[in-house]
């Protein structure tokens, strides 16, 4: 092969590739993954035996990595808090990944769930969630969405605009609520900071779907609207900065300008509302080179902005919640594949690309497609040979574009039949799932103390065809 057409990239990706074969970076993996003789194996199970049980494509979730992830979360933001004398909620945003389980899981470790849909509003009922332990979502909620909510007596609706701030009153109303048991909502603001990725950008005004701006009082038009009728009652503002964050700068800008406004609505209508929402967003490493965000020292310094903004503003700091959804699932989840078509092709550089199909892809996974997002994986039932092959992993889909990770290091002898596992697959996999090509989505296994137990079931042909009427 022409080594010197390689790219930077895929050069530093071949020359960490067999030296990455023989150790696990623990900031990628599960937190009981462990090699076995060069095989991977998920709290004491080794793959090649859930994949007997199982089949493949499987999503594989370790539970007690879940369970660590989530009290993590709340006890960093409570104990950060508590000088402040404030406490924190934990939405588990479920639409990262949802099933009855997970929701039971999340609330057994004191969090709460953030839905978007009736869909999610049908699992969190489905797994028995007290209604107050559930927010609502969403920019384009439906009558019946929000009736169900209600009497679901979730804990908050988000409103999203104007519009919504008076359907979700007119609904209430329809329902007998009055002031006596008012609906608690919140409004959902734009605060012109975006973060994504490391970078994040501060604008003021904002072109996209969700939320009211500061600019130009319409945040502070939807909070007095609120206000305005009387089977509502205002909790408290919402800003949702972005996604897979990775630095806290972004987050305190956030915080000062959520602080600055509801100081202003204070002094305009003497009404301060007791919560402010973060949002979520925080970053997750799903490669190597990835840093993930510190949690603790995140809510430290959260807590740290938020005091040092309320002493400047001469204001109070109030009840906060925040919004994890990736931070708490993404990597407690690895996907099994298994290997079949393998295809060595010369590109037109000399460079020699072996392309290794396994049987899922874009169906199961398409965050690649849909972000660029970066993956890592690793041959998983055997050690492998230390030589390395620059690999491309690819699904089955009838889409040239159904591309899992673009470039990756294999061992060079890797065969059809090998199990490969991709890492950090828990957010948005699942839940972003599709049957393109009539595909059937996998299931989702938990494995703890040695055991494994299905908790969402593989797709069958039954379940395709019965939404089929002919
Ligand atoms: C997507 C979303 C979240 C969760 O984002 P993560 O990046 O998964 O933490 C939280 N809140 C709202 C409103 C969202 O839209």
């Amino acid at each position: 092969m022409n080594t010197a057409a390689l790219t930077p990239e895929e050069t530093r990706i071949l020359a960490a590739g067999p030296s990455q074969q023989a150790e696990l970076a623990a900031h990628v993996w599960p937190s009981t993954a462990t090699l076995d003789d060069g095989a991977l194996t998920l709290a004491g199970i080794n793959v090649a035996e859930l994949v007997e049980q199982h089949g493949t494509p499987s999503f594989i979730i370790d539970e007690q990595h879940f369970r660590d992830r989530a009290r993590l979360f709340r006890d960093s933001f409570r104990h950060a808090f508590q000088p402040l004398g404030v406490d924190v909620d934990v939405y588990y945003a479920g639409k990262s990944f949802l099933s009855v389980a997970i929701a039971k899981w999340a609330v057994e470790e004191g969090l709460r769930v953030d839905t978007c849909t009736g869909g999610e509003l049908a699992i969190v009922e489905r797994a028995g969630i007290p209604g107050e332990a559930v927010g609502l979502h969403g920019n384009n909620k439906s009558v019946a969405e929000i009736s169900r909510a209600i009497n679901g007596g979730v804990g908050r609706i988000v409103a999203d605009s104007l519009s919504e701030i008076d359907l979700i009153a007119q609904t209430a109303r329809s329902l007998g609520r009055t002031e006596a048991d008012s609906v608690p909502v919140m409004v959902r603001i734009t605060t012109g900071i975006h973060a994504g990725g490391h970078e994040f950008i501060s604008t003021a005004r904002e072109d996209q779907k969700f939320g009211l701006s500061l600019v130009g009082g319409q945040a502070l038009e939807a909070l007095k609207r609120v206000l305005s009728h009387p089977n509502l009652k205002l909790l408290g503002a919402h800003a949702h900065i972005g996604s897979q964050i990775q630095d806290s700068t972004a987050f305190e800008l956030n915080a000062r300008k959520m602080l600055e406004l509801r100081k202003t609505l204070s002094t305009e209508t003497g009404y301060l509302m007791p919560e402010l929402d973060l949002g979520g967003g925080y970053g997750i490493a799903y490669v190597p080179e990835d840093q993930p965000i510190d949690v603790s020292k995140l809510a430290q310094t959260l807590a740290d902005t938020m005091q040092s903004v309320a002493a400047e503003l001469k204001t109070s700091v109030p009840r906060i919640s925040i919004e994890p959804g990736r931070a708490i699932v993404g990597p407690t989840t690895i996907t099994l594949y298994t290997v079949g078509t393998i295809k060595p092709v010369t590109t037109d550089e000399g460079v020699v690309r072996t392309y290794v199909s396994i049987d899922g892809g874009m169906s199961d996974n398409i965050r690649p497609a849909l972000y660029d997002a970066k993956y890592t994986a690793r041959l998983a039932n055997r050690p492998g040979a230390t030589e390395a092959v620059l690999a491309r992993l690819v699904g089955k889909h009838c889409e040239s574009g159904d591309i899992v990770i673009n470039d990756l290091a294999l061992p060079a002898d890797i065969a059809p039949g090998d199990i490969i596992a991709v890492a950090a697959t828990g957010a948005y996999g699942r839940s972003m799932a599709s049957n393109y090509n009539n595909i059937l989505k996998p299931p989702v296994i938990t494995v703890k103390n040695g055991q494994s137990t299905v908790i969402v079931r593989r797709e069958t042909e039954d379940d395709l065809l019965r939404l089929d009427v002919g």
